[in-house]
């Protein structure tokens, strides 16, 4: 087998999960880099590009229902759309292994027929007693090809008595299969490694090996890309076609995703589900564009790339084969970016909405511009959005602009560093006097008003602005406050000051000594 020759059009590749969980971010990769191919590399360069989503679901003890549609959810918010698939249709479907295993047996058979497969009748127990027996002679377990020389009449003899069996493929015992792989060249296996595979379950499922190939035959898949773990088993599959006299697709096995210590990424270094990344915040924007970096580069040194931008730009040949480091810290930067530089006011608003509906901060209902709190979120989001690492951090950020009452706080913040509590009071009081005739919505006017007062009391501006800012906030921190007090809106402000005037003088009546001391934050 040579390298192939020029690539014939169409690009045909598919994403083919098997429903077993949520969507690890290596499998996104792979789906994006596949779409990317064909959406992107192969439309630019005239040539028709579909996508499909396959559902590889023929494993039915890892199966986890639910986690299909869980599935096709995350991958629709990432941004990727299929042009054939379960929920699609195609002239190829159906797109869901489950619905196709006739085809498997049917193409077992035509295995069996030609002598390229056998029956193993071997049970579960033997087949441990084997292993159990290798691994104590410290060999490679595997299978010992009892069945795959059985005579005729045995055969039959087992097939009368009904006795289980799957089918096996026959490799060949020796001789070598090599495996070209667009990242990699050409890759040669020893044949005399590699195992007679299970095709065919003793249930009649197929197992990955046999659905798989003949799925992407029959779908006419021209590009496989596809996890590194699938190298091992790559060479069989190159046997697999040839055996059913097919041509082999291209293959790209696509480099791992380690985790910062080095080691596969995995749970234990923390999120690694799609699903997890949405819940946390991130936007599908700024994990495409750190996932598409973690085994493709552009020029080196460019790293922002919108979706137009990775589809204008995407070129497998710039896909690299050593494994990307998945850094947490530098997709948390991206996202910070997308939502600062890349997202318009409003679809920042629509994306915050759902966080602080589910903290019970705005009422529930779909995100979506006539949603009533709209016009409430978005100047509060304007205020703080170079604050938001994520949507995640906007209840906790934006908390107090809606509440109608501030969480309770140390009325100690109210009575900064090197003042009095007297002074403290001094200043809500006569920032209260003036709120009844200050237009808040005149931030400059309101800031000229504060600073006069504070120069009537001896303070320094910094001085009044603080005691107003923990009244009006209830933290020490905030964005700027006089966009704050104009936003919070001049009924809240005249109600949390007169709050903390309270507040302030029970507590200074409760712990004089305190007070006494100027205890502060
Ligand atoms: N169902 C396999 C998986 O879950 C697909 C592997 C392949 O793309 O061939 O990874």
């Amino acid at each position: 087998m040579t390298e192939p020759a020029n690539t014939p059009s169409p690009v045909r590749v598919r994403f083919a999960p098997s429903p077993t969980g949520l969507l690890h971010v290596g499998g996104a990769r792979t789906a994006l880099f596949n779409w990317l191919l064909a959406h992107g590399q192969a439309r630019r360069e005239g040539r028709d590009g579909a996508f499909l989503l396959r559902i590889e679901d023929t494993d039915r003890n890892r199966y986890v229902p639910g986690a299909e549609q869980g599935i096709v959810d995350i991958l629709g918010w990432f941004g990727l759309v299929w042009d054939e698939g379960p929920d699609a249709g195609g002239p190829r479907g159906p797109y869901r292994q489950s619905e196709r295993t006739d085809l498997y047996r049917e193409h077992a058979a035509l295995l069996l027929e030609r002598g390229h497969a056998y029956r193993c009748f071997c049970t579960p127990e033997r087949l441990q007693r084997v292993r159990d027996e290798q691994t104590a002679r410290k060999q490679p377990p595997g299978y010992d090809r009892l069945c795959r020389d059985l005579t005729l009449e045995q055969i039959e003899a087992y097939v009368t008595a009904a006795t289980p069996y799957v089918v096996r493929f026959r490799m060949p015992l020796d001789g070598e299969t090599p495996v070209y792989d667009l990242l990699r060249g050409e890759m040669v296996f020893q044949n005399v490694n590699l195992e007679d595979l299970v095709l065919l379950k003793s249930d009649g499922y197929p197992t990955y090996h046999l659905a798989n190939v003949v799925d992407d035959h029959l779908m006419e898949i021209s590009d496989i890309l596809r996890g590194e773990e699938w190298i091992p088993t790559a060479p069989v599959h190159v046997r697999l076609y040839a055996a059913f006299g097919w041509e082999a697709p291209r293959f790209a096995h696509l480099p791992l995703i380690l985790a910062p210590g080095g080691g596969k990424l995995s749970k234990r270094h923390g999120s690694t589900a799609m699903e997890e990344f949405r819940a946390q915040g991130y936007l599908p924007e700024a994990l495409m564009n750190y996932l598409a970096l973690l085994g493709w580069r552009f020029d080196g040194s460019t790293e922002m790339f919108s979706k137009e931008d990775l589809m204008a730009k995407f070129t497998l040949e710039r896909v690299n084969a050593s494994p990307g480091t998945f850094d947490y810290n530098k997709l948390r930067w991206f996202n910070q970016h997308y939502i600062n530089h890349v997202l318009t006011l409003d679809d920042l608003t629509l994306r915050v909405m759902p966080f602080l509906a589910e903290a019970g901060l705005i009422a529930p209902g779909s995100s979506s511009p006539e949603h009533l709190e709209f016009s409430r979120v978005r100047p509060v989001v304007a205020l703080l959005k170079d604050r938001l690492e994520t949507l995640a951090d906007a209840p906790d950020l934006m908390g107090y602009f809606f509440q109608p009452d501030l969480e309770p706080y140390d009325p100690a913040l109210l009575v900064p560093k090197k003042m009095s509590r007297d002074d403290a009071l001094a200043a809500l009081d006569a920032v209260a006097a003036v709120l009844p005739d200050t237009d808040l919505e005149n931030e400059e006017a309101t800031e000229a008003r504060f600073r006069a007062l504070a120069d009537t009391l001896g303070l320094k501006p910094g001085s009044l602005f603080m005691p107003v800012r923990v009244a009006v906030t209830g933290r020490t921190q905030s964005p700027g406050l006089f966009g704050t007090l104009r936003v919070i809106g001049a009924e809240r402000v005249q109600s949390r000051i007169a709050m903390a005037i309270k507040r302030l003088r029970a507590w200074t009546a409760e712990e004089p000594s305190a007070a006494a001391a100027g205890t502060r934050v």
